[in-house]
């Protein structure tokens, strides 16, 4: 006789945040696994029956994070911003809107109230994807990466939130930091006093802060014309090269952030020209989650 039983828990913040990291760490492994057995298939090898290091691979890249584009690396890769909340926002309003008009303890104010829950379950759900995918394809393609320390939970408190939240900047830092753990490959964080935009990638002068409209400038010490991304995403690449290098015990250590200088943050200097409308991001408060038994696909 088979007996199952159902528990449901209710772990403390500490708790949730270490079985997020476990289940993060067994989803990365467990794709990895299957995206190289689809692969084995395909050249019609054997399965592979445990997971193998990736080559090593030549390429180093800085990471401009933004949100016009999310991303730019020094080798010129850009990565466009998806957008998902965006995209999913009208619908989620009008969900909303549905909701509000419903008589509390109603019937139909619960079905409204799963609706809600779901739009936001489904782009959380696509956003994960889309974000394994892109950090899994930058760790084949390279062996060391640096990005900016951004300072994720001070600008998801400001005026920025929801576009902080709908990029997930924390996420795709902490899959990077997983699969370069996995992989052995190497990650360098530069420090966030480090003047990425501001700096001439190309002769090194400084060319002081720039409005955030300017998307591209001449610099007045060579006169070489920088993308603004590309640019910083350079910078970030010669800081972390050059903070590994100076790192004790050097390229061989893990990478540690040096501040370079004690200048405040250059603010907002990467976000763009982005407008904040009213609905809050997923998660916070107000906003029903599913619960328990309810699926995204019912
Ligand atoms: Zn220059």
């Amino acid at each position: 006789m088979h007996l199952r039983y159902s528990y449901r828990i209710y772990p403390p913040v500490g708790q949730r945040a270490a079985l997020a990291r476990t289940f993060g760490c067994a989803r990365v492994v467990y794709n990895d696994a299957l995206a190289a057995r689809k692969e084995a298939r395909k050249a019609r090898q054997p399965y592979p029956r445990s997971a193998e290091q990736l080559p090593e691979v030549p390429a180093e890249v800085g990471i401009d994070l933004g949100l016009t584009t999310y991303a730019v690396l020094s080798d010129g890769t850009v990565i466009d911003n998806p957008r998902f909340l965006r995209k999913a926002e009208r619908k989620l309003k009008a969900a909303q809107r549905e909701l509000s008009r419903k008589a509390k303890g109603s019937k139909n104010r619960a079905k409204a109230r799963r609706k809600v829950a779901k739009t936001h379950a489904k782009v959380a759900d696509t956003r994960m994807d889309w974000l394994h995918k892109q950090t899994t394809r930058i760790i084949r393609e390279t062996q060391a990466l640096y990005l900016e320390d951004l300072n994720v939970r001070g600008l998801a408190r400001g005026r920025l939130a929801k576009s902080v939240h709908d990029v997930g900047w924390a996420t795709f830092r902490r899959l990077l930091e997983e699969k370069v753990a996995r992989y052995g490959r190497h990650v360098g964080i530069v420090h966030r006093a480090f003047p990425s935009s501001q700096l001439c990638s190309d002769c090194g002068h400084r060319d002081g802060p720039k409005p955030l409209a300017v998307r591209e400038w001449a610099c007045t010490g060579c006169g070489v014309l920088h993308d603004r991304d590309l640019n910083a995403a350079r910078n970030i690449l010669a800081a972390g090269q050059a903070d590994r290098l100076n790192a004790p015990g050097g390229p061989a250590s893990p990478g540690v952030a040096i501040p370079r200088q004690a200048r405040p943050v250059e603010r907002g200097t990467h976000l763009g020209d982005l407008r904040t409308t009213g609905v809050r991001a997923a998660g916070a408060g107000g906003i029903p989650r599913l619960r328990p038994g309810e699926d995204v696909k019912e």
